[in-house]
């Protein structure tokens, strides 16, 4: 099979990376600080939403019903997009994706490009690859130009650099800004409305002079062939509707049916993200506008072979709030880099590995990164039973080698009865020599709970012993 990319070098296993990454207390302040905010911002605002459970369920039918007729949305999208005067393109994988865009950039003859934040580019590492072609990629969402301006790796789905304070991203802008365009005031401060107007100034400078622009979207309607994007900082609309020639790279589960769905994803989304009761912009776009060119790139890279899982495709359903990273006991100690891929914490748990296949140390390793808490699938607005989807990928993977000697040595006990007889019977003779914490790879265990103490006699030889509790 082949290897599906996904925007990160996967070496390490998720516990390496979490062992680092939980020594670095400021990384766990800064998350700490940030996922609590919005986990309070949200719980506030579903709280006032008496119908939330209706449009949940809603928001998980329509999603669920999208993915079983697919082909044939995916394909109505197509001719709604060319009859508005767009350009459809079908990309199977990443390097086919940055192929076609990288093309369709050359073709306008520039070198440079802004884009509005989009994962599914990340995914497929497109920075990089058009890089290669000699063509920049300027990013314009303010949590993405921290992450590239800083030379760093996003590591959240909405927040791409929750792990910065605002020390730092001042730091970065000071030191950075000037290599990539108009520079940071000298007497710049961190406060937040400084560190604001300056990311301003900067990329006002570049959505004037720049005629190539890329996104994403979060909804694409096949029934009027529009895309959808909804943002907070306005900079993704002066990203579509200045430039020229417009490039959107979307995932093929980003379909919706028709504008009435879109009704409850616009409630579902921006209280599920942000804690915002709406999202300051939505922006929708149907072909081309007077004077621009508009290609859609629809991008599969895994997400087909995800579909034909019976259990896991529920994945697909994901609308990309982040509400299971701001829940997540796990991610808010790790932060996002630990999951080695452009979606991180609960939902990246399940996706990755799922769109990448098994193969890696780290991809075996990620359906093990939850407590199994069950709070993601309480928060999903679209109710992924992540949980579900963990334990099945985890019955899949293969197991840590103690782990498989002890299974195989209880199978082998529990085959015959008389062997579990004289192994409880041994036990319950040896019980004072049983050591209070297991040996070598086994002490994971024990470090965090009691091992229970092996009793002094079996329930059946209490049982013969008392005739069943009358003598
Ligand atoms: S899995 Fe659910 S909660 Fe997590 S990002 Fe996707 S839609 Fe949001």
């Amino acid at each position: 099979m082949s290897v599906t990319f996904l925007g990160m070098p996967a070496d390490r296993p998720f516990p390496r990376n979490a062992a680092r990454a939980v020594r670095d207390s400021q990384l766990r302040f800064n998350l700490r600080k940030a996922t609590r905010t919005i986990r309070a911002r949200r719980a506030s605002v579903v709280a006032e939403a008496p119908d939330w459970a209706e449009l949940r369920e809603a928001g998980r039918a329509i999603k669920e019903h999208t993915l079983r007729n697919l082909d044939r949305y995916l394909v109505q999208l197509e001719e709604a997009v060319t009859a508005a005067g767009g350009h459809v393109h079908w990309a199977a994988g990443a390097a086919e994706a940055n192929r076609i865009v990288a093309g369709l950039v050359k073709a306008t003859g520039e070198t440079e490009v802004v884009k509005v934040k989009s994962m599914a580019t990340q995914e497929i590492g497109l920075n990089e690859a058009l890089l290669e072609q000699g063509i920049t990629a300027y990013e314009t969402d303010l949590a993405e130009l921290i992450v590239q301006l800083g030379d760093d790796r996003p590591s959240h789905i909405v927040v791409p650099a929750i792990h910065r304070n605002r020390a730092e991203i001042r730091e970065i802008f000071a030191e950075h800004m000037s290599g990539w365009g108009r520079p940071a005031p000298e007497d710049l401060t961190d406060e937040p409305a400084a560190l604001a107007e300056a990311a301003r100034l900067h990329l006002r400078e570049r959505f004037l002079k720049t005629k190539v622009a890329i996104s994403g979207a979060n909804f694409a309607i096949a029934e009027t062939g529009t895309m959808v994007v909804l943002e907070s900082e306005g900079n993704g609309r002066m990203c579509l509707t200045l430039p020229r020639t417009l490039i959107s790279v979307v995932g093929i589960e980003k379909v919706l049916p028709s504008w009435r769905d879109l009704e409850v994803f616009l409630q579902l989304l921006p209280r599920s993200s942000t804690g915002e009761r709406m999202n300051p912009y939505t922006s929708t776009w149907t072909g081309a506008a007077e004077g621009q060119e508009f290609h859609l790139v629809l991008l599969d890279n895994g997400r087909t072979r995800v579909l034909a899982d019976e259990v896991g495709r529920q994945a697909l359903r994901c609308i990309r709030c982040s509400a299971c990273l701001n829940v997540c006991p796990v991610y808010e100690r790790t932060g996002g880099h630990a999951y080695g891929s452009v979606y991180p914490g609960p939902i990246g748990a399940i996706l990755t590995p799922q769109l990448r296949g098994m193969g890696s140390e780290l991809d075996r390793s990620l359906p093990y990164a939850s407590s199994l808490c069950g709070a993601c699938y309480e928060v999903c607005p679209v109710a992924i039973d992540i949980p579900s989807v963990l334990v099945d990928l985890r019955s899949r993977a293969r197991h840590p080698w103690p782990e498989r000697a002890g299974m195989a040595a209880a199978g082998w006990v529990f085959e015959r009865h008389g062997r579990l007889a004289r192994l409880q019977r041994a036990g319950g003779r040896l019980r004072r020599l049983v050591p209070r914490r297991l040996p070598g790879p086994l002490g994971g265990w024990t470090d965090t709970r009691d091992l229970p103490e092996v009793p002094r006699e079996s329930f059946r030889e209490w049982w013969d012993r008392t005739d069943g509790g009358r003598r």
